[in-house]
């Protein structure tokens, strides 16, 4: 061995300080463009939910007009019931004819309640429109407001990136090429996690129990050991009893 291992494994504690703050930041940074389709489907539902009320107001429109067709269609009976009337040459006949004209006011008035109760419906609709409009243009402000603060935090994740990657090709000179190839493949394969601390004689990698022996080997400081459950390469903290 050409190096001290004791400094390589400080160097990779380091590099791995480094590493765990990039992995978290590319982790919040990816979940960016998720949170921001959530927003919007959020507020596309609001939408909906206006152009659903402004459909049923139409309907009812529509529905009323049908109504006042066929009022007005009823009224021309009557009229045409009531001149027929004085033609007629029998009480039966006459009396026939005046039952006539009671039903069809009948059916009127009916068709009148339906159209006062469809004019309830429809103001109803109008109100809840009005208010629905309200709440969509403060929506508006808050949509527009919490993606400017998403993108806002993007731009300071992309800056402390920057930053942590200068420091992290800083921090990787001096540490042995076949060292770090190890690193690089146990960070990749254990949730970029490839180093780890034993403390109360556990790795803090998966907190399994590392045996004294092991802990032994690793003060010794002249191979690397990993940890035996989780392949992690392990280290101890000279301040503190593994
Ligand atoms: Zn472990």
């Amino acid at each position: 061995m050409d190096f001290n291992l004791k400094e390589q494994i400080s160097k990779l504690v380091a590099l791995q300080a480094i590493d765990t703050q990039i992995y978290n930041l590319e982790t919040e940074k990816n979940s960016k463009p998720e949170e921001i389709k959530k927003l919007d489907t959020a507020f596309e539902e609001k939408k909906q939910h206006l152009a659903d009320l402004e459909k049923k107001l139409l309907d009812l429109q529509k529905q009323r007009k049908g109504k006042e067709l066929d009022l007005g269609s009823k009224e021309e009976v009557i009229k045409k019931n009531q001149t027929q009337l004085y033609q007629l040459k029998t009480n039966k006949e006459y009396a026939a004819m005046l039952k006539e004209i009671a039903g069809t006011k009948a059916d009127i008035s009916v068709i009148e309640d339906g159209i006062l109760g469809i004019m309830e419906q429809a103001d109803a609709a109008k109100d809840e429109i009005a208010r629905e409009k309200e709440v969509l243009k403060g929506e508006e402000g808050k949509l527009s407001m919490e993606k400017n603060k998403i993108q806002v935090r993007i731009k300071e994740i992309d800056d402390r990136l920057a930053q942590l990657r200068a420091d992290r090709s800083r921090a990787t000179s001096g540490i042995d090429a076949k060292i770090m190839g190890q690193y690089d493949r146990i960070m990749k394969g254990r949730d970029w996690l490839a180093i780890a601390l034993v403390k109360n004689n556990a790795c803090q990698g998966c907190f399994m129990n590392v045996p004294p022996q092991v802990i032994n080997l690793i003060k010794m400081y002249d191979q690397l050991v990993v940890c035996e459950v989780c392949q992690r390469i392990l280290y101890i903290d000279d301040n503190e009893p593994a």
